[in-house]
């Protein structure tokens, strides 16, 4: 088995593992940096992202209000400190990206444009028209480029973390083109393997996304934190999930019924609003939790839509005209003319919510550091949290960066640091050649009738019943039940395709056994959390409860048993929980 010796394992290369590795480069241009990908990395699921990033810039905007904004978007639920750390480095990852050669688009005076977005009671968010996430990656790749410290593994699965005297050393992981194993030795590991999406049926997260690394670090016993908190986008098309940005509803887009009534309004998301310009604070600029519970009100009325997809509403874009269409949201109308065959220009676009974003992930600390030395990790796999318990739209993308970083100022100052780890060799061979036996035995398995898709099929069925936009105790504890069943009969999988070069059947089993993991973390911590909050939901438990829950879910591996539940406090530092107030009132 080959093995490749370095200073720092990343295990992913979209924005959270380019920002780090380029933060280890150009700190310490001795280092080793080895970066993987079971992608091409410009195939992240970052390229995704279409509307903008977060980060205090006009003169009519401060830090504070940034802070107010994502802390009581998040339900109170986000640790302040790394909140106010975010905010306050923000500006500087936004313009450290300009200089990079981020196109960002501009005003009429050439400063740089800021749009509207949901929850962001003013205009701070960052744009390179609706492609923002491929602008940005591209940005990163490109400078990673700059490195020769960087050596990248493309299309390389990582399958196991190498953990032994307590500390992490290291990682496993099947070279796809080839089929043949690696041991990555190496006494800091950053995890940056972005969300879990695919555990439930309609998503706009890529096929990529099945937390892959999450399982990782949950496995080798750091714990998931706050799983229960899945972000709902309100405005997906409904045949396949892809998004339409939040960017519509920032310059100026409005959602009806079936009636062409602007619903909202019945939803304390403050009165209907002129036409054209966004009025910030209220309506379709709420936060997306509201939103999207609006919806499914409005469906149990019998105000939607009926489409052979589901239930939907309309988007409403037709007031703002061809010429800002084209300007401002160009990829939008083709989406929507490709995959829902209509004109924004002319008509309305049906769309309903889907499964967007994990607010949960690996338990960090506002270094980027887990429980488990050597460990660190960044972006939406990790938890730090400045999410909470609903995140702003745009304030993902510069968390990549800011955390990034840091989670690369961190391995290195550990791997240089004065307890100067070092690897265990012989252990991790021996782990590796274990790993790589657990791989045989999937080849050799007797067929136990299970099939990957059905499985697949019957968790995120079960994730969307029990564990959806809203919840209640009995869904919860069936759908609890039925992801532990699951996990038991994935024993009964045998791969059909023997062959070594890319065999995609090989990965699909392990990213399943990954998603069961994660759905499992997920329905549990929400069949504990006996309260309503934010993305959380309860039909049984509609009140916030602050005395109780005002604390991190942290989710404990337990091998073939269920997790172990336990509670973290939140860090407050300067806002005490409130009420969240989007009706348009003064705050
Ligand atoms: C359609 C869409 C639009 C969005 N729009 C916005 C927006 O406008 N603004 C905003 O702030 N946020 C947005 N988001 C959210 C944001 O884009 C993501 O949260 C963020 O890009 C995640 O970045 P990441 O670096 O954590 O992970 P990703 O970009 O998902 O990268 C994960 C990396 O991990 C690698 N990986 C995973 N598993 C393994 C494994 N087993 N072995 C090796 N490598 C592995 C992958 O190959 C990949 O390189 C959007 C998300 C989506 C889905």
């Amino acid at each position: 088995m080959e093995t490749i010796q370095s200073d720092v394992v990343i295990i992913g290369a979209g924005g959270a593992g380019l920002r780090a590795a380029i933060a280890l480069a150009e700190t310490d241009p001795g280092l080793r940096i080895a970066l993987l990908s079971k992608v091409y990395p410009m195939r992240s699921h970052t390229c995704a992202a279409e509307g903008g990033a977060a980060g205090v810039i006009k003169g009519d905007d401060s830090m504070d209000l940034h802070f107010g904004d994502t802390v009581g978007g998040g339900d109170w639920l986000c640790d302040q400190d790394a909140v106010e750390y975010f905010i306050d480095q923000a500006p500087k990852e936004l313009t450290q990206l300009e200089h990079w050669g981020c196109p960002w688009s501009r005003e009429k005076d050439g400063s740089v444009g800021v749009r509207p977005f949901g929850g962001m009671k003013i205009k701070r968010t960052w744009f390179a028209a609706d492609k923002t996430g491929f602008h940005l990656l591209h940005t990163l790749f490109q400078t990673s480029l700059k490195y020769e410290s960087i050596r990248r593994f493309d299309e390389v699965f990582t399958t196991d973390l190498i953990v032994a005297d307590g500390r992490v050393q290291g990682c496993c992981a099947i070279e796809m083109r080839s089929g043949e194993m690696i041991q990555f030795q190496a006494p800091a590991v950053i995890i940056c393997s972005g969300g879990a999406g695919r555990i439930f049926p309609f998503t706009t997260n890529g096929a990529i996304k099945t937390g892959d690394g999450m399982a990782l670090a949950y496995r080798a016993g750091v714990p998931l934190k706050d799983m229960e908190f899945v972000q709902y986008h309100p405005t997906g098309l409904p045949s396949t999930g892809i998004l339409l940005t939040e960017g519509c509803r920032g310059e100026g887009g409005v959602l009806r019924n079936k009636d062409g009534y602007r619903y909202l309004q019945d939803y304390g998301m403050g009165p209907e609003t002129p036409l054209g310009e966004p009025v910030l604070k209220t309506m379709e600029l709420g936060p997306r939790d509201r939103l999207s519970q609006a919806f499914w009100q409005e469906q149990k009325k019998g105000n939607t839509i009926p489409t052979k997809w589901g239930d939907c509403v309309y988007l409403d874009l037709r007031h703002l005209g061809e010429a800002k269409i084209n300007e401002r949201l160009p990829f939008v109308r083709d989406l929507a003319k490709s995959y829902s065959g209509v004109d924004m220009v002319t008509d309305m676009v049906p769309i309903r919510p889907v499964v967007h974003y994990m607010m949960g992930g690996i338990h960090t600390d506002i270094n980027a550091a887990t429980p488990l030395p050597g460990l660190f990790a960044a972006g939406e796999c990790a938890c730090v949290s400045i999410n909470g318990a609903n995140r702003l739209g745009s304030n993902s993308l510069t968390e990549l960066l800011v955390f990034g970083r840091r989670a690369g100022e961190s391995a290195l100052a550990y791997v240089r640091g004065d307890s100067k780890p070092t690897v265990d060799t012989a252990e991790a061979g021996r782990q590796a050649a274990a790993a790589q036996a657990r791989i045989q035995a999937l080849f050799d398995r007797a067929d136990g009738g299970e099939t990957i898709s059905g499985i697949r099929d019957e968790m995120q069925h079960t994730m969307e019943e029990g564990a959806g936009i809203y919840r209640e105790e009995e869904p919860l504890k069936e759908t609890t039940a039925k992801v532990a069943s699951l996990r038991a009969r994935q024993t009964g999988i045998a791969l059909k395709d023997k062959s070594k070069v890319f065999n995609t059947e090989l990965t699909a089993a392990l990213e399943l056994g990954s998603m069961l993991d994660v759905a499992e973390a997920v329905a549990l911590s929400a069949l504990n959390r006996k309260e309503s909050r934010g993305s959380h939901q309860r039909l049984d438990y509609v009140d916030r409860d602050d005395k109780t829950y005002l604390k991190h879910s942290m989710a404990h591996y337990q091998g073939e048993e269920a997790p172990r539940i336990d509670y973290l406090d939140v860090v407050i530092t300067k806002s005490q929980p409130g009420v969240r107030d989007y009706s348009g009132a003064k705050s």
